[in-house]
This record gives structure tokens, C-alpha cells and sequence, in this order.
């Protein structure tokens, strides 16, 4: 069977390329007669690909030296509770962005260990929009800003603008970007923290990646269990247990792919033609529409509903026997959602309106 376009949130498409070089070496890797997944995480072979992997990281996201990057397991979520166990005292305060229902479980996780000041927002579990920077309140004595730059279940992201009035606050800034790391260049030394679970824009699940600033590594406090301290990990190369050797690799495989079609630059253009064309195309329909404020639309998730609901169930089916598999929308808030990763080739965009429209027409 073909491949099918792939719109799943997460796990979500891997680069078929990706998918074809992990498969042709599966069973011996690189003339070792073992597959990478049966080899020790300490063998030489494995260290070279583990290094390599961490370096290709830093090359296509421009990490500067003073920073490290952590190899982790336990998902995004797990670094809900490190976050402050990493760098808070008892009776600290910290500034978090309430955009939706990631940073809204970021919050309840950090509210065990400090005080939480919620800079804006957390009315409504569906947000549509990041509210005026009018509206925000900082607090004075936070020990960190945490955001989520971009919500994945309604595909809700921050402006630029927006994130300028956060750096300007002159706290460390600790981003959520699971659902948008590498889909275009950032400037990592505005940040003091960023972590992204894999199974978005990385590789498979299982693993997960922080970029930390060496400053904000070793002042975790005394009750963190050692493996939620970043510390740990940071002395002893991510591995002081065993690292999720299989899916560190495929990330490995990822990172390649991406330096040999031109990087983050030149993904973020295509990033930004396949959500263009896809928004334009809801907009210009009356079947079809986004409730999400223009400016704040995200590349990686495009939510969508049908202006008449009934029909949803008969999309849902009518798109997955057409290839165009995973569109139904969140369970929380219903109706569609494509989510366009780096993997997702421009095609499967192209595919996806092509379907769009001709659902509309025979619906009409
Ligand atoms: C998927 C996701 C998470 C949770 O990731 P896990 O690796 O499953 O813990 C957190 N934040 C955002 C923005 C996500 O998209």
C-alpha cells in the first residue's frame, strides 16, 4: 500500500525518506550485524550517532555554545513539574501565559511547587485569540515567563510582536515549542529554556529535547528526583539511565533530512505556503471556517469546521478512504484539524483542498 498523507497531531509523519534509510538499515546498521535498537546506548558506535545527532540540532537551529541539549524521556509533560523544581525556591513566583489547554496543564503541574501569576488568559479552556498586550500583567519578582508558543489542539501561536513585549519583560523565558520547534529559525539566546516532546516536528514519541542555558542547569532543589533534574542529565552526556536509543537515532535521521533540503529556513518557507494556501482556501469558502484570529493562525495545526455540523462524521469518512488520514479535530472541541508538519509535503496540502473542495460542491 501507498503511503497516505498523514494529518495526525502526534505521533504524527515522519519524512518519507526518513522512514525508507531507518528501514533499509533496521535489521544491520551500518555492517554491525544489529539493528541500532539492540546495541548498547555506551557502545562507540552508538556514542558517534548520539554526537552527531545533538550536533546536526545544534547546526539547523543555530544553538549557541552556552547553551546544552538534553536528550530526555517522559514526554513534554514531564517537564511541566521540572520547570519549577529546576528553578524555583518554595514561595517563588513565576509569570505563565494561560493560551490554551498545553499551557493550561503546564500551570496546574507548576502551581504545586510555586505561586503562579497568570500573565493573561485561562477564561476559556478554546481561546481563539492571545489577548491585547494591554491586557497582560507581570509580575514584578517572577523567577521565569513560561509560554507556549504554539497551542496545539486549536492552533493557536504567538505573534512576534508579541513575543518581543515577552523578552522585554528581561526574565528568563521558557518556551513550550513541542508543536512548532524547527518549523522556521529562531534566535535560541532570547531564550533561557525550550523543550519539545519528539513525536511532532522531531521523530517518534518516547523522546523528548530541551535546549537549556548553562546558567539555569544545577540549582534544582533538594527533594527534585534525580531524574527530573536537569543536572543529570547534563553531567553525563543524557545518559546516566538508558535514553530512548531508538528514537534519539530516528531524530538522528530527521536532522539529516532537514540540513539536506536547506534547513529551517528554507522549511519555514514551505511551512508558511501550505498554511497560507490552506487558510486562504477556508476563508474563501462559505463550507468551511477558522475561528482563529488571523494573525495568530499557526503553521503546524490548521483547525477547521463545517458551517453545517451534521456533515462532519461523512468528512471525517469520505477524507481517510481518499489517503487524507487523521483530520477529525480534538476530542474536546470538536470539528477538524490538519496538522502540516515539516514532513507533511506540500502535496498532501495541495491533496487536502483539492478534497475540501470537491466536498463542498457535492454537499452543497
Ligand atoms: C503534545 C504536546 C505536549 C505533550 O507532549 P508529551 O510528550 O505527550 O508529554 C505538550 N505541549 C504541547 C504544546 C504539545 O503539543
Amino acid at each position: 500500500m501507498a503511503r497516505a498523507f498523514n494529518f495526525s497531531a502526534g505521533p504524527a509523519m515522519l519524512p518519507e525518506a526518513v522512514m525508507r534509510k531507518a528501514s533499509a538499515e533496521f535489521l544491520d546498521w551500518n555492517h554491525t550485524g544489529m539493528s541500532i535498537m539492540e546495541m548498547s546506548h555506551r557502545s562507540k558506535e552508538y556514542m558517534a550517532v548520539a554526537h552527531q545527532t545533538e550536533a546536526d540540532l545544534r547546526e539547523v537551529l543555530a544553538i549557541p555554545d552556552n547553551y546544552q541539549v538534553l536528550f530526555l524521556h517522559g514526554g513534554a509533560s514531564m517537564q511541566f513539574s521540572a520547570i519549577p523544581l529546576n528553578l524555583t525556591a518554595e514561595g517563588d513566583t513565576v509569570d505563565y501565559f494561560n493560551t490554551g489547554v498545553w499551557s493550561d496543564k503546564a500551570i496546574i503541574e507548576a502551581s504545586r511547587y510555586v505561586n503562579v501569576n497568570v500573565v493573561v488568559g485561562g477564561e476559556t479552556k478554546n481561546p481563539t485569540e492571545i489577548p491585547d498586550m494591554a491586557e497582560w500583567s507581570f509580575s514584578e519578582d517572577a523567577k521565569y515567563i513560561h509560554l507556549c508558543t504554539n497551542e496545539t489542539i486549536t492552533g493557536l501561536a504567538f505573534q512576534e510582536d508579541q513575543l518581543e513585549h515577552v523578552f522585554a519583560q528581561g526574565k528568563p523565558v521558557i518556551a513550550d515549542m513541542s508543536s512548532n520547534i524547527l518549523c522556521r529559525p529562531i534566535d535560541v539566546s532570547r531564550y533561557a529554556v525550550i523543550y519539545a516532546g519528539a513525536q511532532k516536528n522531531i521523530g517518534p514519541a518516547g523522546l523528548s529535547i530541551m535546549i537549556i542555558r548553562n546558567d539555569l542547569i544545577g540549582h534544582a532543589r533538594e527533594i527534585t528526583p534525580t531524574l527530573l533534574k536537569w543536572a543529570t542529565y547534563a553531567n553525563n552526556e543524557s545518559m546516566f539511565n538508558t535514553p530512548a536509543t531508538y528514537a534519539w537515532y530516528l531524530a538522528g535521521l530527521v536532522f539529516e533530512w532537514l540540513k539536506a533540503n536547506g534547513g529551517v529556513e528554507t522549511i519555514a518557507l514551505v511551512n508558511q505556503r501550505k498554511a497560507e494556501k490552506l487558510y486562504d482556501y477556508i476563508d474563501s469558502s462559505a463550507f468551511y471556517y477558522n475561528t482563529i484570529k488571523p494573525s495568530q493562525r499557526s503553521w503546524m495545526n490548521v483547525t477547521f469546521y463545517l458551517t453545517n455540523k451534521e456533515l462532519e462524521a461523512e468528512f471525517i469518512q469520505a477524507s481517510t478512504t481518499a489517503g487524507l488520514l487523521s483530520l477529525k479535530g480534538h476530542k474536546i472541541f470538536g470539528g477538524m484539524r490538519a496538522s502540516i508538519y515539516n514532513a507533511m509535503p506540500e502535496e498532501g496540502v495541495d491533496a487536502l483542498i483539492a478534497f475540501m473542495e470537491q466536498f463542498a460542491k457535492t454537499h452543497a
